[in-house]
Order: structure tokens, then C-alpha cells, then sequence
């Protein structure tokens, strides 16, 4: 990506509160794109479970290729109960990209929200920040779509590679690097697995441990799967980056939302080679859709995510800028007293949005 040049982003709202979250999102990004004098462009594209109801397609080839060639996405959410393929399955096209565009680091960040509420009493748990970074390609989810049912059994199988748990291990240990600087401390990378019982864990933990090796500067542990759900509970601010297994990580990143005043709040990044897809991790919350009701939050903390990776891309410092500029945005928006909905306040999301907005530049 050459710095300077107009970076395009391919908007994929999707259905239920992915159409507003991702409205509000944009209401945010469009000022701090000026302020920062951003070159951005964004295109909308059709996608999700309405437009299969509507046009018998949930993803279009064209959305696909066009999504393909932008330099990142944004997602909204898709999927709507009721709406199904034929075979009964979900309609889930943002599983689609994660496969199609090879995007196997999924980044879900846990952090406290200064004045949003955490759900343990324990003080130390407003200092939470920590990551789960869920490989996004293979482990249980190799099997979607591939599994066997007969009358009597279901069967599906979990796969894990060298290569992806090789790139997802650097990948990890990058990261810990750069958050390491930015909160001056030593990083720590803590492998999530189930090595006690299944050889593909204990081969997993083989190859990150070959990693671990080239990152001296960097402490790396194992942690296994149900401890890891114990200790989210009692002492989550210890840990730092935790790589983990597809299953585990869809599990335990609704395990760090909760921690953090839920799923509105919780951002996420499907990072690959060559491309990147940003979303909140809540779906489309057919409870609340419509009603002007949803938090926009883990939206806008999402496009922060992607203005930093679009940096780290060669996009230019002022996208970098941007970026910690929004997270501080949404952090002085709620320590001064912004509560949504879900959080047991009565600010929706166009109300938080301009909250948002307002610290823009501030
Ligand atoms: P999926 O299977 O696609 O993850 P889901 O229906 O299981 O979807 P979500 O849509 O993520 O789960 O949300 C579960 C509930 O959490 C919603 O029904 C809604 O009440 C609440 N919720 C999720 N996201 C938000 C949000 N951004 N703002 C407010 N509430 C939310």
C-alpha cells in the first residue's frame, strides 16, 4: 500500500444491527477522516442473509471480488433466524471471507472500558487488557460444512497445521511485541490448548514452542482450555496475548465480552497475509434490531483496529494517529458518563455515536 494514495474500504453492514452499527461507525470515521486528513473511500456492499431472502444470493460474487480487492473491510454482522439455506444451515458470509481470503488471526481484544462496568468486583479487573487471538481457518471449523450424520452418529473433524500454527504463533508473538511497547512492559504469550488429551494440541504446542524460540524477548506459556475458562474469571488481568484453537477462541472471546460489559463492547479483526476484515464480535441481535437500541461501540473500536492495521500496512502515521485517536475518543465518551442501553443506560447508538464524535478532536 503506497503511503498517500487513497485507501478504499468495502462496507459489508450485513443484516439486523450490523445496518446500524455500521452507520454509526461511519458517522465517526467520516471526521476523523478529515481532521486527520485520511484519503479514504468507502463502497457499500450487498451481503447477508435479507439479500438471500431478497435476491437468492448471500454473497454475491461481485461483493466478494470487490471485498477482495479493497485494502480492508468493514463488517457489520449477517445472519437472521428464520433466513436459512435450504440444507437448514446459517447464513454466515463473513465465515466465507474468513475462509476465501485465508484470514486465520482472528483479534479479539478484552480491555476494561474506563466507567463501563466489568462484571468482577475484584478492583484489579478494571486494569483487564489483555487478547485472544482465535486462529480463524482451520481447528473444529475445518469440519463446517464437511461433517458426516448418519442415522446413528455425526462426526467432524478438527484440523491443525504447521503452517497456519506457525503463522499464527509470530503473528501472536508480534503482537505481544508491540503491546509490550505501547504499555512498557515484557510481553507474554500464553498458548491455549487441550495438549493433556489430543495429540493435534500436543503437536499445536510443539510448533508455537518452535516459535517461542525465535522471540527471545518475549515470555510464552501454555495454558489449557479449562483453566484458561477458570482463570478469565480469576485473575484475567495477568494475561496478555492468548493464541487458541478456532472452538476455543469463538467460546472464550464470549467469555473476555462478558468480562467487559458484552458483546457491544467487544471489537474484533480477522487478519490474513494480504487482507483484514473488521467487525464487532456480536451478530445481528434480532432482539434489538430496528429499534435504534444497539451499542455502536465494538464498531467504531473495530474501524480503530482497522485504521491501525491499514498503518501498519504503509498507509501513513496520520491512520495511526486516527486510530489511538478514537480509542481515546470512546474511552473519554464513557468515562464522562455515556451509558447504552445494554449497559443499563439510555443512550442508542446514534446518541453514543455522536458521543463518540464529540471526542473527536477534543
Ligand atoms: P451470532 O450467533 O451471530 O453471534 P447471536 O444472536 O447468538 O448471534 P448476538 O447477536 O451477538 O448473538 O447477541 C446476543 C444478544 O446480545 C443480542 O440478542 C442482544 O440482546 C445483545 N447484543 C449483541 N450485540 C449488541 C449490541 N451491539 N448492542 C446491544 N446489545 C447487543
Amino acid at each position: 500500500m503506497a503511503k498517500g494514495n487513497t485507501v478504499r474500504i468495502a462496507v459489508l453492514p450485513g443484516d439486523g444491527i450490523g445496518q446500524e452499527v455500521t452507520a454509526a461507525a461511519l458517522s465517526v470515521l467520516e471526521p476523523l477522516a478529515k481532521r486527520h486528513g485520511l484519503g479514504l473511500s468507502t463502497e457499500t456492499l450487498p451481503a447477508g442473509a435479507f439479500h438471500f431472502r431478497d435476491a437468492g444470493e448471500a454473497f454475491p460474487e461481485e461483493s466478494f471480488r470487490r471485498a477482495q480487492a479493497a485494502d480492508a473491510n468493514l463488517l457489520g454482522a449477517m445472519g437472521w433466524p428464520g433466513i436459512r439455506y435450504p440444507d437448514g444451515t446459517e447464513i454466515a458470509p463473513q465465515l466465507d471471507l474468513r475462509f476465501r481470503l485465508g484470514l486465520y488471526a482472528g483479534v479479539r481484544p478484552v480491555r476494561a472500558i474506563p466507567g463501563v462496568p466489568v462484571a468482577l468486583a475484584d478492583p484489579r479487573a478494571r486494569a483487564m487488557d489483555f487478547v485472544i487471538l482465535r486462529e480463524s481457518t482451520e481447528g473444529l471449523f475445518h469440519s463446517r460444512g464437511r461433517g458426516t450424520v448418519t442415522d446413528d452418529m455425526a462426526e467432524e473433524t478438527l484440523r491443525i497445521t504447521r503452517a497456519t500454527t506457525e503463522k499464527l504463533s509470530r503473528f501472536a508473538f508480534r503482537l505481544a511485541e508491540r503491546r509490550a511497547e505501547r504499555l512498557g512492559r515484557r510481553g507474554r504469550v500464553t498458548l491455549v490448548d487441550k495438549a493433556n488429551v489430543f495429540r493435534a494440541f500436543a503437536f499445536m504446542r510443539a510448533v508455537f514452542d518452535g516459535v517461542a524460540a525465535e522471540f527471545p524477548g518475549v515470555d510464552s506459556a501454555h495454558h489449557y482450555v479449562d483453566a484458561m475458562a477458570l482463570d478469565m474469571l480469576r485473575r484475567p488481568w495477568e494475561f496478555d496475548v492468548l493464541p487458541t484453537e478456532n472452538m476455543f477462541g469463538d467460546i472464550l472471546s464470549d467469555l473476555g465480552a462478558g468480562l467487559v460489559g458484552g458483546m457491544g463492547f467487544s471489537p474484533s479483526a480477522d487478519i490474513g497475509d494480504d487482507h483484514a476484515v473488521f467487525q464487532p464480535a456480536h451478530g445481528t441481535a434480532p432482539d434489538i434490531a430496528g429499534k435504534g437500541l444497539a451499542n455502536p461501540t465494538a464498531t467504531v473500536l473495530s474501524a480503530a483496529m482497522m485504521l491501525d492495521w491499514l498503518a501498519s500496512r504503509g498507509a501513513g502515521q496520520p491512520f495511526a494517529d486516527a486510530a489511538s485517536e478514537l480509542e481515546r475518543a470512546v474511552d473519554a465518551a464513557f468515562a464522562a458518563g455515556l451509558r447504552t442501553p445494554d449497559i443499563g443506560g439510555a443512550d442508542g447508538t446514534e446518541a453514543a455515536a455522536r458521543a463518540i464524535r464529540e471526542g473527536i478532536g477534543a
